[in-house]
C-alpha cells in the first residue's frame, strides 16, 4: 500500500493519537515533507481544540446511546440466527461410524 496524501479519517485518527505508534510515525514522516498534509493535520488539530475549548456536549451521550441500541439490535439479530444455524448443525442425526473407517467421512450437508 503506498501512502499518499492523508484522507480526512486519517489526519483526524492522527491529530487524536488514534494511530498505531508507526501509523503516526509514517504520518509524521510525511507531513514532515508535504506542506498539503500538514495544512491537514493542522487544521484538524485546530478543529480538535476548538472542540476541546467548547463547554459541553450533551447531544453526543444520546447519540452514543442511539447507536449502542442500533448495534445490540444487530449483534442480537446475529446471535439469534447463529444459534439457530449451529442448533441445525449441533444436531446428530445418527452416531459417528466406527473410527476405523478409511474413507474421508463426507459431512452430512443439511439439504
Ligand atoms: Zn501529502
Amino acid at each position: 500500500m503506498t501512502r499518499s496524501h492523508f484522507s480526512d479519517e486519517l489526519a483526524q485518527a492522527y491529530v487524536d493519537g488514534a494511530l498505531s505508534d508507526r501509523e503516526a510515525e509514517r504520518c509524521s514522516e510525511h507531513a514532515r515533507t508535504c506542506a498539503e498534509c500538514r495544512l491537514l493535520v493542522e487544521s484538524y488539530r485546530a478543529l480538535a481544540s476548538d472542540l476541546e475549548a467548547l463547554p459541553s456536549l450533551e447531544p453526543e451521550l444520546d447519540f452514543t446511546r442511539s447507536v449502542m441500541a442500533v448495534i445490540d439490535e444487530k449483534e442480537h439479530a446475529a446471535a439469534v440466527s447463529a444459534a439457530t444455524r449451529s442448533g441445525w448443525w449441533g444436531s446428530p442425526r445418527s452416531p459417528p461410524p466406527r473410527c476405523s473407517s478409511a474413507s474421508a467421512p463426507t459431512p452430512g450437508r443439511p439439504r
